[in-house]
């Protein structure tokens, strides 16, 4: 496993990227001259059947590797980059993981019960397999850490909040600091000088409001629970709900966390969690799935506005992500009718589908309207080469 001493420094231009979830491990190699993704690949069902856990898992991804003709022991491989979802206030910029990180990260694990834990096996396995390389963890919190404090406060008694370590993180970070980056490039101006609204509608969905590259204000808080309807998700709700469903629905904490999460958003009012069927459905003249699009939408509509207050100044509005990036009604709905805020969406060019970056709004839009597809996993190997080499060979190339 420990690379050939022949192999000189400079060479070592490949990242691998593992997102290790709680029953899945995903992972990404890339040549960082490039930006070029040379394998692939997802282990599922960790604990449920032949792959017992995350280091048999990483042995799979490790084999499938080396059928693509590079080793996890690859003499090219110059970090592992680790997506961690809850960096707490410790964590707000990649950090290169070592053993008072993983116990740090741990510790957050009450913030993310579902997800820190995971990541944090993740690490350990790979670790184990290569202790010699620098290995780094990228949060999805980081990105919102330049949030002011104002935005990060909920307005609740400052030393309960405090000591429960209750304040606004923010998540998706890794996606929205990816997008506002690629759409200051489409616009052609500098990213300092570009002020975006990102809206990351996924299965999961958030809003950030940046402002020259730095996160200001996002709609997901402590918890990924927050601000726009999602998939599951319920997104914002009066917290005197919680309350009702706790007193007069007789709801334990678990249900009513089973509730928000599992069983609200598309999936609660309409049936169904994936836009796809919702839109087609609504489209049929079921007005259930009608009026799910609709809360949906109406949500995306009114974190536009906010944001655009939040920064006064707005280049451009840039959608991404799986509904993002492929729903044109999603897309219209929510923006419909906005030339009072210097907002036009063109409809043909809504409807084009690609895969690339691209303007969707009008000439005469004052706010340029985007569609960027995201890749975390490229920006996690960015940063994780960046940290433990030095910045990429050829940043521009590197998207
Ligand atoms: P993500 O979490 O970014 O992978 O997004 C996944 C979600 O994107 C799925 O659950 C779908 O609801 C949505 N999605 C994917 N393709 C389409 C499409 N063509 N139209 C609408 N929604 C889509």
């Amino acid at each position: 496993m420990s690379e050939p001493t022949t192999a000189p420094a400079a060479e070592k231009t490949r990242a691998l990227v593992l997102n290790s979830g709680s029953s899945s491990l995903k992972y990404q190699l890339f040549d960082m001259r490039t930006g070029e993704r040379l394998a692939q690949g997802l282990v599922e069902r960790i604990g449920e059947g032949p792959v017992a856990d995350h280091a048999q898992a990483l042995e799979i991804a490790a084999e499938e590797l080396a059928a693509a003709g590079y080793g996890l022991d690859d003499p090219e491989l110059a970090v592992i980059g680790h997506r961690a979802v809850h960096g707490g206030t410790r964590f707000t910029e990649p950090t290169l993981i070592d053993d008072e990180v993983v116990a740090e990260m741990a510790k957050l694990a009450t913030l993310a019960p579902l997800h820190n834990p995971a990541n944090i096996t993740g690490i350990e396995v790979a670790r184990a397999l290569r202790p010699d390389l620098p290995q780094v963890a990228v949060f999805d919190t980081a990105f919102h850490a330049t949030m002011p404090e104002a935005a990060a406060r909920y307005a609740i008694d400052t030393a309960t909040a405090d000591r429960l370590g209750i304040r606004r993180y923010g998540f998706h970070g890794t996606s929205h600091a990816y997008v506002a980056r690629a759409t200051a490039e489409l616009l052609g101006t500098p990213l300092a000088e570009t002020n975006t609204v990102v809206l990351h509608l996924g299965n999961g969905a958030s809003a950030t409001a940046v402002r020259g590259g730095r996160s200001v204000d996002t709609s997901m808080g402590m918890t990924p629970l927050e601000g726009l309807a999602m998939g599951t998700r319920s997104g914002d709700v009066d917290p005197g709900v919680l309350l009702h469903l706790a007193r007069t629905g007789g709801m334990s904490t678990d249900g009513i966390d089973e509730l928000l999460n599992h069983r609200s958003g598309m999936l609660g009012l309409a049936g169904a969690n994936d836009m796809r069927e919702i839109t087609r459905r609504a489209e049929a003249g079921d007005a259930a799935a009608r009026l799910a699009l609709d809360v949906y939408c109406l949500r995306v509509r009114k974190y536009v506005g906010a944001y655009m207050a939040v920064l006064g100044r707005v280049d451009a509005v840039a959608f991404t992500a799986g509904v993002g990036e492929n729903s044109a009604a999603v897309r219209a709905t929510s923006l419909a009718e906005l030339p009072s805020l210097g907002i036009e969406v063109d409809p043909e060019l809504n409807a084009v589908r690609s895969t690339a970056p691209r303007l969707i709004s009008t000439a005469a839009s004052r706010v340029k309207v985007a569609v960027v597809p995201t890749d975390e996993e490229l920006e996690i190997a960015r940063q994780a080469y960046s940290l433990a080499r030095g910045p990429a060979p050829s940043p521009s190339d590197i998207r």
